[in-house]
């Protein structure tokens, strides 16, 4: 494959980052220092790049699909809020994948590994919003029920 110089440009704003953009998110930056690019060419020249294996692409169910410039052996976790994608580099997966092979009459090419749950950033601001601890929450619902059966007898003496 030759490297033209839009795919020279589009794999090292890829391999700068750790986000995991998407096609769209990575047109804006790589426009910055080429602005006569297309979405449609970014898109294209990423396809190239992936049947080449110079970047992964990480297949998100039905949202965007991301790239990956980093070729290391590593997996992926993933918000389910806000659908971010973070690096995750697992000791003892190669390990597990050879154990594999030694159970059957198979070979282990690869292993997916589906992690995911809520970032670091999604967790601050959802104890901003004070809803953190749930024993607290399980009081403030206790309380409630007191309040909706008295509301009824005595009149609302809150
Ligand atoms: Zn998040
Ligand atoms: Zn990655």
């Amino acid at each position: 494959m030759r490297l033209t110089q839009q795919r020279k440009c589009i794999l090292a704003e890829l391999q700068r980052t750790t986000c995991h953009p998407t096609a769209s998110e990575l047109y804006q930056k790589v426009r910055r220092k080429m602005p006569h690019l297309s979405l449609g060419t970014v898109y294209r020249n990423l396809q190239v790049l992936v049947r080449h294996g110079h970047i992964r692409k990480l297949e998100s169910g039905n949202s965007e699909s991301r790239y990956d410039g980093d070729l290391t052996d590593h997996y992926h976790f993933r918000c389910v809020q806000c659908g971010c994608i973070r690096d995750i580099f697992l000791e003892g997966i190669s390990t597990l994948a050879s154990g594999l092979s030694s159970q059957g009459d198979f070979i282990v090419e690869g292993l997916n590994i589906d992690i995911y749950g809520i970032c670091s950033d999604c967790r601050k601001n959802k104890s901003v919003k004070g809803e953190g601890a749930s024993g607290n929450r399980h009081k403030q619902g206790m309380i409630k029920d007191i309040r909706d059966t008295s509301d009824q007898t005595a009149g609302g003496g809150w």
